[in-house]
């Protein structure tokens, strides 16, 4: 890292400004970002009292030389970009040169530094702002800033903080993304207590899930991973007087690529808030509506639209094409090219749910309901202490052994509590299911004369099932190689005819019927407003339907399939529930959710009984959609029991 210099006021002021030390997880944040931009592969973390009392946090980067260690806590002195055109590529976490200086302002620190051309470091010690103290000291390369009761002299800050449990775990979701974001670094995070997070540098990116959040959580990833092109277009111009000969010709200069990789989850996986979703830019954690937007329109029509994804994605594309000087916390980015960046987060995210097609499990849609948990925030898994890890390895005993087994006496539900405060429910019909497997030559369990399951997760074969009949007339069941198969005969109906309304929507051929008589619907003022609002949509989708009177309009003509007497219920629901969307309608959503309509109403009901041939139809149709495994509304269509999980609850492996 290069010496540090004050910016000039004029770059000063171009600098997003603002206070960036609100908690003691931001005093971590500016300080790990120094750590890793000095280069450092190793970097310990020690807080006590939730980082109140103390913050310290130990690298093996750069240093800094002794006339750096104390330009460091001036306003604006940084070593990370020289003048306003540097500010148009970043390269590094920071570089507005006030994190060290406001960190000082408020807290007693102490920072130890040498850099790696200098025979001995240099301590430095303010309090509140005021060096007190100087001196040189034999010390190892590296940093080591430590930060004492931190707003010991703002009193009203320092009320604000929350419990000391609450900035640790904030503190620990920080460390654990930045550990994700860099599997080859090694980090550590101590509480007085306990080593909270340890992660060995690792080969790469799902190494380090497999590390931090462990096998279940990696199983429900489905990995992503593209690169695009950029276009010269978009690209900013350098300034006339730094042109080279080579930017004069047009298409000469290579605009680089953007690169996407990580990991999103599978539909079955649904969180109630966006805690969940980390993108990382360039190696930073940032939060983006642009983004999150991207992932909503990638999911739609697999998962509900209340519902959001697991996400994990670290996007990289040329500093010139991304503003990070937008806040003064850095979270939030401005892409030049917002349009491409979206299409292409969307376009990538989309092709690998589609690819993965993942197929619900039994179990894990038993378990499936939207949760608000800390999934992703390392804290819950990382904080256990040995007695809490047993018993959460008892609970994630394979969960299918909850199903297709012998009877069992009443399962006794026990719960047990982390440290970290997640309540996890223990079952003991656990533990029976996982008595000693039955011996394997008493002739009972012949070993299976097939070839070993050779199914692959990605390409489940929907087109080889064979109908059996139906649970309740509702759940037909049904076999190929790769195990037992229910399907919901409705959901199965309504995906394969959103799928074909979409389709026609395109070819704006929506098949239409004509009803014997005009049926006349009231509706509300709020309904009113969204049928003028739609009524092109409308139209354009089979239904003729015009004013009649004050507040009713007369249905002549209406999508096909949908039965009369269904018609005034789905007109009712979709215009509330187009009314309750707070997002602008435009007419691609506005579409989507005709057709969703469309297909819930017209789609084969439960409760009803189905020929053969029938059924035989509805799987081969199924087998051709695009997305077969969920329903528009994000509902799962097929369960499969797999082979392997029917001879593991029959002791056979
Ligand atoms: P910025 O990171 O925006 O430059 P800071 O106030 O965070 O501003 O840090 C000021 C300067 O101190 C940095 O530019 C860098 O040169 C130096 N510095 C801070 N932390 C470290 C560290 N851990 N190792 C080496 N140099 C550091
Ligand atoms: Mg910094």
């Amino acid at each position: 890292m290069g010496r540090i210099h004050l910016l000039s006021e004029q770059v000063a002021n171009k600098i997003a400004a603002g206070e960036v030390v609100e908690r003691p997880a931001s005093v971590v944040k500016e300080l790990l970002e120094n750590s890793l931009d000095a280069g450092s592969t190793r970097i310990r973390i020690q807080i006590e009292a939730g980082g109140k009392k103390l913050i310290q946090i130990t690298d093996n980067g750069s240093g800094m030389l002794r006339d750096d260690a104390l330009l460091a806590f001036e306003r604006h002195a940084t070593s990370k970009i020289k003048n306003a055109e540097d500010l148009l590529s970043v390269s590094t976490l920071g570089f507005r040169g006030e994190a060290l200086p406001s960190i000082a302002s408020v807290s007693r620190l102490r920072l130890e530094t040498k850099a790696g051309d200098e025979s001995s470091g240099t301590v430095v010690e303010i309090n509140g702002g005021k060096i007190f103290k100087v001196e040189e000291a034999g010390l190892p390369l590296g940093t080591s800033i430590t930060v004492r009761d931190l707003f010991f002299n703002t009193p009203a800050r320092k009320k604000f903080l929350k419990a000391e449990s609450t900035e640790l775990s904030h503190i620990a979701s920080l460390v654990t993304h930045y550990a994700l974001a860099h599997p080859d670094k090694h980090f550590e995070l101590h509480s007085a207590t306990n080593a909270v997070f340890i992660a060995v540098p690792v080969e790469g990116y799902s190494e380090r899930v497999y590390q931090v959040f462990g096998k279940e959580v990696l199983d429900q990833l489905i990995p992503v991973a593209a690169a695009q092109p950029l276009e010269r277009i978009g690209l900013p111009q350098p300034p006339p007087w730094r042109r080279t000969e080579e930017d004069q010709q047009p298409g000469s200069r290579d605009p680089g690529e953007i690169r996407l990789h990580g990991f999103v989850s599978k539909p079955e996986i649904q969180k109630l808030n966006r805690n969940s979703i980390y993108v990382f830019v360039n190696g930073r954690l940032i939060r983006d509506r642009l983004i999150q937007h991207a992932l909503t329109d990638a999911y739609r029509n697999i998962l509900p639209p209340t519902v959001y994804p697991v996400v994990l994605l670290f996007l990289e594309l040329p500093t010139e094409e991304v503003d990070v000087n937008v806040h003064p916390s850095k979270t939030e980015v401005r892409f030049r090219q917002q349009t491409v960046m979206h299409d292409f987060v969307r376009d990538s995210v989309r092709a690998a749910l589609m690819k993965a097609r993942p197929v619900p499990q039994f179990a894990t849609e038993i378990r499936a309901h939207p949760t608000a948990g800390p999934s992703l925030s390392a804290g819950g898994r990382v904080a256990m202490t040995e007695g809490s890890a047993a018993l959460a390895a008892a609970y994630v005993a394979p969960p299918q052994e909850f199903t297709l087994q012998a009877p069992v006496p009443p399962p006794i539900n026990t719960q047990f509590q982390f440290s970290g405060g997640v309540n996890l429910e223990g079952n003991a019909a656990v533990s029976l299911a996982r008595a000693p497997k039955v011996a394997e030559s008493d002739g009972c369990a012949p070993p299976l004369h097939d070839e070993p399951e050779s199914v692959s997760e990605l390409a489940p074969s929907l087109a080889s099932l064979k109908p059996l009949g139906q649970i309740r007339e509702s759940f037909i069941l049904a076999v190929n190689r790769e195990g037992l198969w229910i399907v919901d005969q409705h959901v199965a109906h309504e995906r394969v005819l959103f799928e074909k309304v979409l389709r026609q929507q395109a070819a704006q051929k929506v098949e239409s019927q004509r009803l014997l008589m005009p049926l006349v619907i009231e509706l509300t003022p709020a309904q009113q407003a969204v049928f003028a609002e739609i009524s092109d949509e409308l139209a354009k989708n089979g239904f003729e339907a015009e004013p009649f009177g004050n507040r009713s309009i007369a249905v002549k003509i209406a999508p096909a399939g949908v039965d009369a007497s269904q018609i005034v219920h789905m007109l009712h629901e979709l215009l509330d529930q187009l009314s309750h969307e707070d997002q602008a309608l435009n007419m691609e959503r506005v579409c989507g959710r005709i057709a969703a309509s469309i297909a819930c109403h017209a789609a084969i009901k439960i409760n009803m009984p189905l020929e053969h041939n029938k059924m035989e139809w509805l799987l081969s149709e199924l087998a051709k959609t695009e997305c077969p495994m969920t329903c528009p509304h994000g509902r799962p269509v097929v369960l499969r029991y797999s082979l392997k999980d029917i001879q593991k609850a029959f002791k056979r492996i």
